[in-house]
């Protein structure tokens, strides 16, 4: 394992990415926890490191904030400013495309990941490893967030056969490679963690500690968490459609027989009306199957019309660097 950087150029091997959106009651405690870490970490490895933070059309004072850091630590700070809010996947992106970096991690600007766990994620990255994933030990979120995740977790998984214990933690390490294909892909509509996955070589996992919020709070609703999920599976598989064309096909069959059945009954014991209630309600059944489909192919036909019209994905303002 190489401890130290082969090179000794001047160009930056590390890059960090933290999408901002209305963050500005954490900010100030992120920076006094996140570049000690780095320097710390920047001075123990020989290696140069940047920040890259990306605000996401924050409402509040947030880009203001960003921008007095980027005085102060010019030569580690760079802010991408997006035009408008184009959500947290959308902001990595744009930090992947900014990133100069050969290794590449991305943070939560909310303190729940902890920046001194870095270290222990560019550690994976230095021995080999072209993705380092991570588990949160004790996860602090609510009741509801954490068995909700959980099951998601698993229904994923099957669905997608994306092997990620964790999936909602976004403290997670890519090697330029991985980035670079990522980059390529020109998705609008996608969950990073898992596209970066269906590329890598050689994927490791850590277990890092996680954090309550430090301030503020959640910018996921509950909707948001649920079409982020349909991101992830419609994304990266076709097996919800294939399943409903078993189902369709099954229930076709059962329909197919009761009608038999029915036309037996008619004959030998003739005419009857009984049984309403049950056809109601079996009726309504297969309408909610029904829609549940439509639903769902609407989600792909949905994702293949933003996709063909080829908007830009996010739009940046301006971007403060130093050349
Ligand atoms: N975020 C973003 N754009 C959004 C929503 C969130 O850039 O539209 C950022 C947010 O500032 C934070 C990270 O993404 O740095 C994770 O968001 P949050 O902590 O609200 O998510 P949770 O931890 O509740 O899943
Ligand atoms: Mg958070």
């Amino acid at each position: 394992m190489t401890d130290n950087l082969p090179d000794h150029t001047n160009a930056t091997q590390l890059s960090i990415i933290v999408p901002v959106y209305n963050e500005e009651e954490g900010l100030q405690a992120l920076f006094d926890r996140l570049y000690p870490a780095l320097d710390a970490l920047a001075a123990k490895r020989h290696l140069r490191y940047e920040i890259v933070f990306v605000n996401d059309g924050s409402k509040d004072r947030s880009a203001g904030i960003l921008s007095k850091q980027y005085e102060i630590r010019p030569d580690v700070t760079r802010v991408v400013l997006f035009h408008s809010n184009f959500g947290q996947h959308m902001a990595i992106m744009a930090g992947f495309e900014y990133a100069r970096g050969q290794y590449i991690v991305t943070l939560d600007a909310d303190l729940q990941n902890p920046p001194e766990e870095i270290d222990a994620l560019v550690n994976e990255l230095l021995a080999g490893h072209d993705y380092v994933g991570t588990i949160r030990e004790q996860r602090r979120d609510s009741w509801f967030r954490k068995s909700a995740s959980r099951a998601m977790n698993h229904l994923r998984q099957r669905i997608t056969r994306i092997t990620m214990t964790d999936q909602g933690c976004m403290l997670r390490g890519y090697h330029r490679r991985i980035v670079d294909l990522v980059r390529q892909c020109d998705e609008s509509n996608t969950f990073i963690p898992a596209l970066a996955y269906t590329f890598s070589a050689s994927p490791t996992e850590i277990n890092v500690k996680h954090e309550e919020r430090f301030a503020g709070e959640s910018k996921y609703s509950l909707y948001q968490l649920i079409r982020l999920n349909f991101d992830l599976v419609t994304g990266f598989s076709v097996m919800p459609l294939q399943i409903f064309s078993i189902l369709g096909m099954l229930l076709s069959l059962a329909a197919g027989t009761l009608f038999a059945y029915l036309l037996v009954r008619r004959f030998v014991l003739g005419a009857e009306v009984e049984g309403v209630f049950t056809l109601f309600a079996l009726t309504f059944f297969l309408i909610g199957v029904m829609l549940f489909g439509l639903g769902l192919l609407g989600e792909y036909v949905g994702r293949i019309y933003q996709q063909i019209r080829q908007r830009p994905r996010y739009v940046v303002q301006t971007v403060l660097e130093q050349p």
